[in-house]
């Protein structure tokens, strides 16, 4: 749908009728979808967008290597359970997590949880679902020794490693240097040993380089370095691997003009890495874990426009959603410059006007749109902002001012 030399344009991807009408799922109209879910501000989610994008995808990776969804990019109960026919397994990273992963009908088998700071509580949880925890301080191995005992089995681990590299080119890092997560590479054979004395099950290594990596070469220089690292520990091994988690990071384009990851590159390198394992550890599987590429495009934040107002010579669209559901949106989750997402006015084509689209917050940072190009929209017009299907509504600040929380649905 782009045209050649035409700057991509993540918007340009969503079919639409020949008045701009949005159409959703089943070429449902997207004013329509609204009404059905009661009105906006809401988050759509695309049911045939989502398994197009996971099939895709799990159908030009080898057998031996395994797509998980990680559900921190969106963690609505209904979409992980979708996401679970089309994945091989979930990464979560909370017991509240765990929860929704158990109920979504993946097998605890193929669920594994990760982060920093897990709490007793969680690892007995973890424990006791037998599901795999990826351990990040020597401390998680003395209490899920314990919990092992109570559950009368060993608990599966795997070691999160903090890598001596960077994911270059990264939208956040997440390792290489001094971080909180995993244990530092050089403390890796003490963990490893542990482990054993510890007893537990013992099944691998995850390791994690960063996120919103739109640079397939720095991925793959990732993903091979990071499984050339997991060979130096051969000798030390208390079981022989079973399972290479070899982080994700793909991301996707979030701004007019941005280009998507290229696929191929990484997909021949997963396919050599998996070649290789076939012999360095043989029975292992590879594991890539994604959320946003997964399901951000998935996903759209739709708002109405209360009140347009003119200051100055700039034309301000007031909606009725914001910063307080969509804090990525707005600029303030993390990101180091402020950018636009792609934002369209629905059913309206015709004349056009350079726009801002504010959210109803007492606070300059309530802003989805700064000076964007924009079709003319009139109050009741519905916005639209796009690649909203990640670290929208759970990664937001929604008890903000007190404005209502937001529904989602997916469609
Ligand atoms: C956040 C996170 C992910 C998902 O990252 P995306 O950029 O959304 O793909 C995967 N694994 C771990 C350990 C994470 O912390």
């Amino acid at each position: 749908m782009t045209v050649a030399g035409a700057k991509y344009n993540p918007a340009d991807q969503w079919p639409r009728d020949s008045d701009g009408e949005l159409l959703l799922a089943g070429e449902q109209p997207l004013s329509r979808v609204v009404s059905a879910v009661g009105g906006t501000p809401c988050y759509l989610y695309d049911r045939a967008a989502l398994r197009e994008r996971a099939s895709a995808l799990r159908a030009r990776l080898p057998a031996r290597v395994h797509l998980h969804y990680a559900m921190k990019a969106n963690p609505m109960p209904a979409l992980v359970c979708h996401m679970a026919g089309l994945v091989d397994g979930i990464d979560v990273a909370s017991a509240g997590e765990l929860r929704v992963a158990l109920d979504s009908g993946m097998s605890a088998q193929h669920i594994s949880f990760a982060g920093p700071g897990k709490s007793e509580g969680e690892l007995g949880q973890a424990s006791a679902a037998g599901i795999l925890v990826n351990i990040e301080s020597f401390r998680e191995v003395a209490i899920l020794a314990r919990a092992s005992e109570n559950h009368g089995r060993p608990a599966r681990v795997a070691v999160r490693v903090n890598l001596p590299f960077e994911l270059k080119a990264s939208g956040m890092k997440m390792s290489g240097g001094a971080r909180p997560f995993g244990v530092d590479a050089e403390r890796v054979p003490e963990l490893l040993g542990e482990i054993t004395a510890a007893g537990l099950a013992f099944e691998g290594f995850h390791m994690f380089a960063g996120s919103q990596n739109l640079r397939q070469a720095a991925i793959v220089e990732a993903q091979t370095r990071s499984y050339e690292l997991s060979l130096e520990w051969q000798d030390l091994l208390p079981a022989p691997v079973r399972s290479l988690n070899l982080g994700g990071g793909f991301g996707i384009p979030y701004t007019v003009g941005e280009s998507p990851l290229e696929l191929a590159p990484v997909i021949d390198n997963l396919a050599a890495l998996a070649e290789r394992a076939h012999t360095d550890m043989p029975g292992a599987h590879l594991v890539i874990e994604l959320g946003r590429y997964l399901v951000g495009e998935a996903g759209l934040y739709v708002t109405r426009v209360l009140d347009r107002k003119l200051s100055r010579g700039q034309v301000f669209l007031v909606v009725d959603g914001g910063m307080h559901h969509h804090l990525a949106a707005s600029g303030n989750f993390g990101q180091v410059l402020r950018r636009n997402y792609p934002v369209a006015i629905n059913a309206r084509t015709g004349a056009r006007e350079v726009a801002s689209v504010v959210g109803p917050l007492c606070t300059p940072l309530d802003l989805l749109a700064d000076r964007i190009d924009l079709a003319a929209a009139q109050v009741g017009d519905l916005v639209v902002v796009f690649q909203s299907g990640a670290y929208g509504r759970s990664a937001s600040p929604r008890g903000f001012l007190g404005h209502p929380d937001v529904v989602e649905a997916l469609v």
